[in-house]
């Protein structure tokens, strides 16, 4: 660039000298004749250099350089002299006018020429080095960077103002001599060690370094520091004595990456610590440690009196310190009321403004400690405050807006953490119901998914259903459910998850399940969906069985009924013992073949109707019945006789039961009146059919014993004598003929036990059955033997009875046992004896043998009624008979159990005492 130089001289002769010289060597030249004319020119456009002559009218070379120099923007352009006067007063006035030089006239144009070079090289460095300067400037104000130099030895420090202003400092607090250590105080207490070190590394070696460290500073703030520097010499001095580097201030870079750290880790630990002390404990240490305060505490919101109580979770930098402080702090409860609800601060805290009164009660603690700052952080879940964090420091606590802003969102996040924890504890809490629920349930629960498969089951399902829970865990539900059912299940499964609900399952529809082991039984299903992401919904399967079996049975009854009453053998009654009402069904008229004339006054008497024609040996019998039946007994179970209207004689059994009210009288008899008629005449003609049976039975058997002892002594006789005269087929046929006869013999004789049972019975008496089994057991004793039977006999007991028919009872039972046997098998027979309703002597006779089928049951027990062909096996047919008969005597009944070719089992059952017992002892 070529550089301007502005000649200002009142002689044109010098100026075209000048001129002639300067131009050779390529500079643009300006001209001006007065110092007046030099001042505008210079205003137009700066020059790179003035020559300037001294001696010119009007304004002379010092005026004017001195005027020159006034202007702001001239000031650093070089201005050398050009005068003949050459005394020393001379030089010295245009230096202290602002000149860089003076050439004396006449002068030589090489000197001139290089002083002029000279001045523009210097006053162009001279510009650089200003400009760098402002850089610099500009470069530390935006990084937040000062710099400086520090000398080891001496500590001696110079500095840029940057530098002050990062420690918060004023320029009247330091020296260059003292700011070295005045920096140093304060350094966090944390990274003072660290600092030291370094320190003692810079004095020692001579390689550039870089270092990081905290401080708070004058103003209490954290500040994170990055200091670089190295080692070197100032000018004129021999030792590497000199430090010079950056102090930079990365507090808001350091923050920002610390606050992320801050905000992850709060809200990882806080989502994840289960349990809630620690979770606010570890957010308490962290935002302590994190903006260097001293104490962190927590208040919890109580739900039960709507208060916030000082919980035991703190964080205490200086546990020994604060002992007494956490004491007085342990039961302070304020309400809501007493909050500000956002986050408050107070600088000045021990004086005015602090932020609840429970502060102010903790004044005198928070003195003696020398805490400043206290601060809460109240933490919402839906707006409700649930907790408040409160911090106390020793410096007062920042005022920095983004610190602020910052732990709001610490309040937000935690509280949303909060929330979704409240959530999913609710949630888990409401699963542990529906657990308990589901396993304590006294129905069945099946849980499926969409896929209808079983997800889970309870005992209750297990014990129904019969499966273990790991064989149906999986399966899909079909598998309780009838295969006719299957392909409607599929499709009502489908539209259910459509439109999920609780309701009742197959409404109108006969629903049943299936066991195990394939049995189907009859159920009601209620359905609830569970989840509606997963589509799991839950059964709830009652077994309607017994219902079921109680709905079909009154059916049955009510059609029995029915039948009995359309039969035309069945009256219903209903008395109003209150009303004196005496209210007869329909059923009634007929079956006493009454007309019923009113039929508007269904309310007839019982007296009028009926009573007349009951027959009168009855009516006493009736009219007690029915008191009793008021009184005590509450049933009524009698019959009695009615001449009906046409004459005939009618039995009708009564039956009623009454209720009473609160009070125990009788207010209402319902019942229904029975023909019997039929059934009593049957019975009647069986009983007199019988008895001459007997009768024939006795007499024919009794008459018939003497002829056949007739025809067996004289078969005897032809046996002994004159068998030796017979052939083999004669001796064959008299074989028959006493077979025959002996079979006669045992019939008639068993004929005649029979009929003998009610004529011949002797006295009851007490009898032990086991002497009287041992009897039994003694005379059988060929049988037993014949037969290597085996004969187990338990302890027996005693009852009322005729020895004698008892005996015949037992024998014939042992008898059974031991002949109906399986041909390759040797008989057993076990005895044995139970008390059934206290009352009752169950004597069983239990064998090994053929058995009986089902359908013959009672057969066996009629007379003349066998099994077998005599072939088989021999016998009358009346040794059952003949026992149940006796049984019977003794008010007892028989049956028999058993299983077609396992064996049979007899039951005798005895009362232990008889009605009328004393009669039959006496008699
Ligand atoms: P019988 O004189 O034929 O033995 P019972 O009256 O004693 O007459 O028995 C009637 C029928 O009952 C027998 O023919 C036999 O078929 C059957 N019976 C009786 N006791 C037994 C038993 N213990 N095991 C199998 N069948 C029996």
């Amino acid at each position: 660039m070529t550089n301007s130089i502005l000649i200002v001289d009142d002689n044109p002769e010098n100026l075209k000298v000048l001129s002639g010289i300067l131009k050779k060597e390529g500079y643009k030249l300006r001209y001006a004749t007065s110092g007046e004319q030099a001042l505008t020119s210079i205003k137009e456009s700066l020059p790179d250099l003035i020559l300037l002559d001294i001696m010119m009218p009007d304004m002379d070379g010092y005026e004017t350089c001195l005027k020159i120099k006034q202007m702001h923007e001239a000031n650093d352009v070089p201005v050398v002299f050009l005068s003949a006067l050459s005394e020393t007063v001379s030089k010295v006035r245009a230096f202290e006018a602002g000149g860089v030089d003076f050439v004396e006239k006449p002068f030589h144009s090489v000197e001139v020429l290089a002083r002029i070079k000279t001045h523009l090289a210097l006053s162009k460095a001279k510009r650089k080095q200003e400009e760098n300067a402002k850089r610099l400037a500009d470069a530390e104000k935006v990084s937040n960077m000062g710099t400086y130099s520090w000398n080891v030895e001496t500590n001696k420090m110079t500095y840029s103002n940057r530098l002050i202003e990062v420690f918060e400092l004023e320029e009247s607090h330091v020296t260059q001599d003292n700011i070295f250590d005045t920096c140093l105080k304060f350094i966090h207490e944390e990274d003072l060690q660290k600092v030291d070190l370094h320190l003692k590394n810079v004095r020692e070696s001579s390689e550039p370094w870089v270092l990081e460290f905290r401080i708070i500073t004058r103003l209490g703030n954290l500040k994170y520091i990055f200091a670089s520097g190295s080692k070197g010499q100032l000018m004129g001095e021999k030792k590497n004595n000199w430090v010079t580097g950056i102090i930079q201030d990365v507090t808001k870079f350091k923050q920002n990456e610390e606050v992320i750290k801050l905000m992850v880790d709060l809200t990882d630990n806080f989502t994840e610590e289960e349990s809630i002390e620690r979770a606010y404990e570890y957010v308490l240490q962290r935002i302590c440690r994190f903006m260097g305060w001293s104490i962190g505490h927590v208040f919890l919101y109580d739900n039960s009196d709507d208060q916030f109580s000082s919980a035991d979770i703190w964080y205490l930098q200086d546990p020994g310190a604060y002992k007494n402080f956490k004491h007085n702090h342990a039961k302070v409860t304020f309400s809501e009321s007493d909050l500000p609800g956002v986050i408050t601060r107070s600088e000045t805290f021990v004086g005015e403004g602090s932020f609840f009164d429970i502060e102010k009660k903790s004044k005198n603690d928070l003195r003696s400690l020398r805490l400043k700052g206290v601060y809460a952080l109240p933490i919402k879940v839906n707006k409700k405050v649930v907790a408040i964090l409160e911090f106390f420091a020793h410096q007062i606590m920042v005022n920095d807006d983004s610190v602020l802003n910052l732990l709001n969102e610490v309040g937000t996040r935690l509280g949303s953490i909060l929330k979704q924890k409240l959530l999913y504890n609710e949630i888990r809490e409401n699963e542990a119901i529906q657990e308990r629920m589901i396993t304590s349930a006294s129905y069945p629960i099946v849980i499926v998914n969409r896929n209808s498969e079983i997800v889970k089951i309870n005992k209750r399902f297990t014990e129904l259903f019969d499966y273990e829970i790991n064989e149906i865990l999986g399966q899909r539900i079909d598998v309780i459910i009838p295969r006719r059912h299957h392909h409607n299940h599929g499709t009502h499964t489908s539209s259910y998850h459509k439109s999920p609900k609780i309701r009742n399952m197959g409404i109108g529809m006969e629903l049943s399940a299936l066991k195990k082991d394939g049995t189907e039984f009859p159920v009601e299903i209620s359905l609830t969906p569970l989840s509606h992401s997963e589509g799991t919904v839950m059964a709830s399967i009652y077994d309607i069985s017994s219902r079921k079996k109680a709905e079909e049975e009154l059916k049955e009854s009510h059609d029995r009924l029915r039948l009995a009453v359309e039969s035309g053998k069945l009256g219903v009654w209903d008395w109003d013992i209150k009303k004196g009402t005496f209210v007869w069904d329909d059923s009634m008229y007929f079956l006493y073949d009454i007309p019923k004339k009113n039929h508007d006054q269904p309310f007839v008497s019982f007296h009028k109707l009926l009573h007349p024609n009951i027959y009168l040996e009855d009516i006493e019998k009736v009219n007690k019945a029915m008191k009793a039946a008021l009184g005590f007994d509450d049933v009524l179970d009698i019959t009695f006789r009615v001449a009906k209207s046409n004459g005939k004689l009618m039995f009708v059994a009564a039956k009623g039961r009454v209720k009473f009210n609160g009070k125990g009288e009788p207010i209402r008899m319902i019942g229904v009146n029975i023909d019997l008629t039929g059934e009593i005449e049957i019975k009647q003609a069986l009983e007199k059919s019988n008895k001459e049976l007997e009768s024939f039975a006795y007499i024919a058997s009794h008459d018939l014993q003497e002829p056949l002892r007739v025809i067996t002594s004289y078969l005897q006789i032809i046996e002994d004598k004159y068998t030796n005269g017979l052939e083999e087929r004669g001796v064959y046929l008299m074989k028959r003929i006493v077979g025959a006869s002996n079979r006669m013999k045992t019939l008639i004789n068993d004929l005649l036990a029979y009929s003998r049972i009610d004529r011949r019975g002797s006295n009851f008496e007490k009898a032990d059955l086991n002497v009287l089994i041992n009897d039994v057991l003694t005379d059988s004793e060929v049988l037993i033997n014949e037969n290597k039977a085996e004969i187990e006999v338990g302890e027996l007991c005693t009852v009322f009875c005729d020895p004698g028919q008892m005996r015949q009872v037992f024998m014939n039972l042992l008898n059974n046992g031991i002949k109906y046997q399986k041909p390759h098998e040797l008989p057993r027979v076990k005895i044995s004896c139970k008390i059934r309703d206290n009352n009752i002597a169950e004597i069983i006779f239990e064998d090994n043998g053929v058995g009986i089928k089902p359908e013959f049951f009672d057969r066996i027990f009629e007379i003349f009624q066998r099994l077998h062909t005599q072939e088989e096996y021999g016998g009358t047919g009346l040794g059952l008979a003949i026992t149940k008969k006796i049984v019977e005597r003794h008010q007892g009944s028989i049956k028999v159990e058993s299983k077609y070719g396992e064996g049979s089992k007899f039951i005798v059952a005895l009362p232990l005492t008889l009605v009328n017992e004393e009669n039959n002892e006496n008699n």
